[in-house]
């Protein structure tokens, strides 16, 4: 979709904030261990160029992406270092992943036979570099058998067009207080790995709630993803081990002010009912920007004022009810701080009863994203 430019509705992505939450966990690991930044979905909704680039000055010596059209990006943004495309891609973009030295997850043999001869076929291709996906418990994709994990290995150390790069696993519980069923894949992961005849480059199981909460399993990379952006990936379950710093604040403008009175209603559907003479100011978002349409009764701030949306989330707009008159082009806080109130992503993830991953990365990019330049250390 166009970016609205024009319209008072943006982004404010503080790059300091990015800087101090890799550079905090960057000092925690040790010196050989790789932090590779996790920009897919365009950075969690943050922009993945600007973010990839903070990432770097702070200590991330690589990138994980979801698609190859991510990784492709960053390569065309001049971004040289590592990168590893996360889920399964397509054998046909092989090459191509190999002409631009981007790593791809692979999770059987099937993959291997398809792209060997797609790699044949092009005159003088690098070797495409593979980390093998291991399902210890995610059930989502990987090998899980030792037998046919060594002979991928196997495939691919006879190959004149592949090299194994990495191998890593995936949890599905690290954020939990219970660390039972981690252990458990902790376990079948060594198995895994121990079944390998040498150890490529990069072994690597943490995510952001591993490498926060369970030191002992970093290896000797991390995919460190959420807490990238200041969240802390078990939303309010676990305390971070430092202050994590949340990067996105999402502003608007009051565009229109009217005074309504009894039995006025608000939006469509006609659900709000006004019970006294009440101020509505509008705001140009709506669940097009991702503002979702359950976001009805959460809270926007206004000149520090808790002002709840009255009335249906409409495509574009939104109704919300001040407790007084404002005037129009006064700034409108929905994600971030204004004097001494904050509406925090988990707060709208909770309204919203989801998750703040899902309201990030969910911010369309109809909602152009403006940067707070980091500060000289
Ligand atoms: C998305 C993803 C990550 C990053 O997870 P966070 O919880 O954001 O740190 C790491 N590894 C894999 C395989 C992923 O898909």
């Amino acid at each position: 979709m166009q970016p609205s430019y024009l319209r008072p509705t943006y982004i404010e992505v503080d790059q300091q904030a990015i800087y101090h939450n890799v550079h905090e966990e960057k000092k925690r690991l040790n010196p050989e261990t790789a932090l590779f930044a996790v920009v897919k979905a365009d950075a969690y909704g943050h922009g993945l160029v600007p973010v990839a680039r903070v990432c770097q000055e702070a200590g991330a010596t690589g990138f994980c992406v979801a698609t190859i059209d991510e990784a492709l990006a960053l390569r065309a943004a001049q971004i040289a270092a590592p990168i590893l495309v996360l889920g399964i891609t397509s054998p046909q973009a092989a090459p191509i992943a190999a002409a631009q030295n981007i790593a791809l997850a692979v999770g059987d043999q099937d993959w291997l036979t398809m792209a060997t001869p797609l790699l044949k076929a092009v005159p003088d291709c690098p070797q495409l570099k593979l980390h093998f996906a291991t399902d210890t418990g995610m059930g989502r994709i990987g090998f899980t058998d030792v037998d046919a994990l060594k002979a991928a290995a196997a495939f691919v150390k006879a190959s004149a067009y592949l090299t194994l790069e990495g191998i890593f696993t995936h949890f599905a519980t690290a954020d939990e207080k219970d660390t039972t069923y981690f252990e458990k894949q902790v376990a079948k992961f060594k198995v895994l790995l121990n079944a390998l005849p040498e150890r490529p480059k990069y072994v690597h199981v943490a995510n952001s709630a591993t490498s926060l909460w369970h030191e002992a399993c970093q290896c000797n990379m991390i995919r460190f993803g959420v807490a990238i952006y200041g969240l802390n990936p078990s939303g309010s379950t676990l305390a971070a081990p430092y202050e994590l710093q949340p990067a996105l604040s999402l502003y608007s403008e009051l565009v229109f002010v009217k005074q309504i009175h009894v039995g006025d209603s608000v939006s469509y559907g006609a659900t709000y009912t006004a019970k006294n003479d009440e101020w509505i100011g509008t705001i140009p978002i709506g669940y097009a920007d991702g503002w979702l349409r359950r976001m009805s009764g959460m809270s926007v701030l206004i000149k520090g004022k808790r002002c709840p949306i009255v009335g249906r989330v409409c495509m574009d707009q939104v109704m919300v009810r001040m407790p007084e008159k404002f005037a129009v082009g006064e700034k409108v806080t929905l994600i971030g701080h204004d004097e001494d109130d904050e509406i925090t992503l988990q707060e709208v993830a909770d309204y919203a009863q989801t998750i703040h991953y899902e309201i990030a990365c969910g911010l369309h990019d109809r909602i152009p994203r403006h940067y707070l330049p980091k500060r000289e250390d």
